[in-house]
């Protein structure tokens, strides 16, 4: 595992992400979250500020225990779904959260996007599962997101938007990037009688290629 950052860059990091979020149209108004692991604690962004506003000292550190510093902004109502993520995930440093507009239109279609295009299994499988509806905020969200994922980098999120857990934010950014596309070019292929699927097989070769790029990087 990469050596982790400071407190303070992964601060700093995580207020230019939900910017770059912002500019890449992956995210509206306040909607998207992160979090990053940091030490026994997790860091993650507030509750209802806006990405143009935002600055590394205005994200919480959650503890272990849900306890936040007092005079801390309230963190993301989607706390706890970070917080169990990287509890069940010890090869994810960063979860990224966003609804954005093609992965959310398939989401809430409660369509899973299939092994259509080689670049799907950036998602870690052969297909980006969608994880049951639950309530946001909710431990039952929670604990539909880390099962959809099982392992994966990606997921759905039924009536909500995409998750993503990575290695670090940069790498969740560009994952959750290459989702929102897939999730484009399968509603586009929806529209003129659905995609021509890639076999599990040809899936297989593809994933362990992903994960021998991952190594080298
Ligand atoms: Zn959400």
């Amino acid at each position: 595992m990469a050596v982790a950052m400071d407190e303070g860059r992964l601060r700093a990091r995580m207020a230019e992400v939900m910017k770059a979020m912002d500019a890449r149209g992956l995210n509206r108004g306040t909607s998207g979250n992160l979090s990053a692991r940091c030490g026994e604690a997790m860091l993650v962004t507030p509750s209802g500020v806006p990405p143009e506003r935002l600055t590394g000292d205005q994200m919480v550190l959650v503890q272990p225990d849900g306890s936040t510093a007092a005079g801390a902004l309230k963190p993301s109502s989607e706390w706890r779904m970070h917080q169990q993520i990287l509890n069940r995930r010890p090869d994810a440093n960063a979860v990224v959260h966003c609804h954005s507009r093609h992965a959310t239109i398939l989401a809430c279609a409660g369509r899973e996007i299939p092994s259509m295009h080689y670049m799907v299994a950036v998602g870690g499988g052969s297909s980006v599962p969608v994880a049951p509806y639950a309530t946001f905020g909710s431990a039952e969200l929670a604990e539909a997101v880390v099962e959809a994922l099982d392992g994966r980098a990606a997921a759905l999120m039924a009536n909500h938007g995409q998750i993503v857990v990575a290695r670090n934010l940069d790498a969740g950014l560009a994952i959750a990037e290459e989702i929102e596309e897939q999730a484009a070019i399968y509603w586009g292929t929806l529209a003129i009688g659905g995609p021509k699927l890639l076999s599990e097989d040809e899936m297989n070769v593809i994933l362990t290629r992903f994960r021998s790029y991952g190594q080298k990087a």
